[in-house]
């Protein structure tokens, strides 16, 4: 039995409020998760898509085994792309799933999947 398996962080974003006011329709506490490639809201959460369209090019990398000194690894916080805003939105590494190649892409391992 080939061994094609990997793992990616579970990510967790959540909002943060600062000094300054929140101008867009999120508030602090508001939070989604990722896991693998599906995104979950609470029951009856909104979250804008502006927000979300800054947030999601991120998500990759951070699920992903990035180097200790790597600014993907240290930095938490980003902040909303509306200049008048002062939401910031914090991605913490929950825990890790565990997934096998071949359950998420129809690529073959080059060696099998046997390293
Ligand atoms: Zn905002």
């Amino acid at each position: 039995m080939m061994d094609d398996t990997f793992s990616l962080y579970d990510l967790k974003v959540e909002v943060v409020a600062t000094e300054k006011p929140m101008v867009c329709n999120h508030q602090a506490g508001d939070y989604f998760t990722l896991v693998g490639e599906n995104l979950s809201f609470p029951a009856g959460q909104t979250f804008p898509l502006y927000s979300l369209a800054a947030i999601l090019p991120l998500l990759p990398a951070k699920q992903r085994d990035t180097h200790p000194h790597d600014w993907m690894t240290t930095d938490a916080e980003i902040a909303c792309p509306d200049p008048h805003c002062g939401g910031r939105f914090r991605i913490t590494r929950t825990g890790r799933t565990e997934f096998h190649h071949a359950d998420v892409t129809a690529v073959p391992l080059p060696d099998g999947g046997t390293s």
